[in-house]
């Protein structure tokens, strides 16, 4: 015993390989079990979960495993036991072995849980999982979830790395990029009246980084987008940015095909892709067909294992927007294909001009968009010019692109997968909150913190700014 209290603490997963040693184990009453004499306790660690058994021979421990509640943060000495052949269960991970306990000592009780955690939570309601998501994030779904996240980022990082790119931290507070929704504002104090923009994307810093020589840039990019309540959105999102020169659309299209082939093998290799290469339909063809930009191409929409990938390729490069202005179809820096650029230098026909710009779908979601940039002045001038920005408004809004455009600017083009999505959609959760650690309600709400929140009485008086209307809720 005394030599068991100079043990370092091992983890759960390391127990089979202490089999007949004494091992010290940290973490949380996963489930007690009390059996009069015996007390059977489940503990869980960040690797996963083994039984303990509390014999009436350790009156001690017994005493201590009596007073044990889920949820409860325990230090636990013991020995590690082969169980005997007929207790073994084999659908568990450590089910081969069971822990004789030998002491537990209390780190510190909790509160009983607000809901079940051993169970996979989909029967709860939701808000009451994001109140308490540091407990919901405890069940093994979530952990899975967000473990399985951070894989996806760090195949992503390396592959990125692999093919010679930089990652490249863009600014937080910036002027606002047009993505086609509304951006959230940042007061400055310093400026009293003025105003930063968080960024929807990094697209105007990564096709800078590309004006400055970079030629490959990627970012684990975090996206801002003050949207009103459209189906499964969060106000903040995370893309896999990235942004090459020199290259064309080929060149980007072939290169993402390849980098999701190799996630799919490496990380899901129960997943089947359906078709290799990913087929290849234009917009037009997608809209007449299926109507819709987003075909779900799948073969069997019932097989939780087909990946059905397909490009999306030619899409508009302006649209009528419902009051009859127009707007960008993606965003304004995308180039113009060849056929159609004696039209858009003429400024006609402009609802059938077509971008060099791609989608990539995956099972009827869109999961990434991307184009070939312009990169020249006068092309860009004309886009804003068919857009309805003024020569001021371009000065005051882009001058920095159209500068930057004279100063040597190669071509480029990029891509930006959306992660929560790829994630979602490879661990087949219903939506991306189940793969987000701290997300918002479709409200836009955090229900832990609870914010937004009121009481900034006096920072609001700093910024120099008054409230007008107060919010009701
Ligand atoms: N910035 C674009 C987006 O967020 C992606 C791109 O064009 O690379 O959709």
């Amino acid at each position: 015993m005394e030599a068991a209290k100079e043990l370092k603490r091992i983890l759960i997963s390391e127990t089979p390989k202490h089999i007949g040693e004494a091992v010290k184990l940290a973490g949380w009453i996963d489930v007690r079990r009390d059996h009069g004499k015996l007390v059977f306790l489940d503990l869980r660690d960040m690797s996963g979960k083994v039984q303990m058994v509390v014999l009436p021979n350790h009156p001690e421990a017994t005493v201590v495993a009596q007073s044990l509640r889920s949820e409860w943060v325990v230090e636990v000495m013991g020995n590690v036991n082969l169980r005997p052949e007929k207790l073994i269960n084999t659908e568990q991970p450590n089910g081969a072995i069971e822990i004789e306990v030998l002491s537990i000592t209390v780190l510190n009780e909790a509160q009983t849980p607000p809901f079940d955690i051993s169970s996979d939570g989909k029967e709860i309601g939701e808000e009451l999982r994001l109140k308490y998501r540091y407990l919901d994030l405890r069940r093994t779904r979530m952990q899975k979830n967000i473990r399985t996240r951070d894989k996806v980022i760090t195949f992503f990082r390396e592959y990125m790395h692999r093919e010679n790119f930089v990652e490249i931290e863009t600014p937080m507070l910036m002027k606002g990029t047009p993505e086609g929704s509304r951006e959230y504002l940042v007061p400055s104090r310093l400026e009293k009246g003025k105003f930063y923009a968080l960024p929807q994307s990094p697209q105007q810093y990564k096709q800078l980084c590309m004006v400055a020589g970079f030629e490959k840039y990627f970012q684990i990019a975090r996206c801002m987008r003050d949207e009103d309540l459209r189906g499964d959105r969060q106000p903040e999102f995370t893309q896999l940015d990235y942004e090459m020169s020199f290259v064309v659309q080929e060149d980007i299209l072939q290169f993402t095909e390849k980098m999701f082939f190799e996630i799919v093998q490496k990380l899901f290799p129960d997943k089947q892709i359906s078709q290799t290469p990913f087929p290849r339909i234009t917009y037009k063809e997608s809209m007449e067909k299926y109507g819709s930009d987003k075909p779900d191409m799948r073969k069997d929409k019932n097989d939780p294992n087909e990946l059905a990938f397909a490009w999306v390729v030619d899409f508009p490069m302006f649209e009528k927007m419902d009051d009859d202005t127009i707007q960008a179809a993606h965003h304004p820096f995308c180039s113009i294909k060849e056929e159609d650029v004696e039209k858009f230098m003429r400024g006609e026909d402009l609802f059938n001009i077509r971008a060099n710009s791609y989608d990539l779908v995956l099972n009827g979601y869109e999961l990434s968009s991307g184009s070939i940039r312009i990169h020249k002045e006068e092309i860009q001038k004309q886009v804003f010019k068919l857009l309805n920005i003024s020569e001021e408004e371009q000065k005051e809004k882009f001058g920095h692109m159209l500068e930057a455009f004279t100063f040597g600017a190669p071509p480029h083009g990029g891509f930006a997968p959306g992660i929560d999505r790829v994630v979602m959609l490879l661990q087949n959760e219903p939506n991306i909150r189940e793969v987000i650690a701290f997300p918002k309600t479709g409200e836009g709400r955090d229900l832990m913190m609870n914010a937004p929140s009121s009481g900034f009485t006096k920072q609001i008086a700093e910024l120099g700014l008054r409230i007008v209307t107060e919010d009701k809720k």
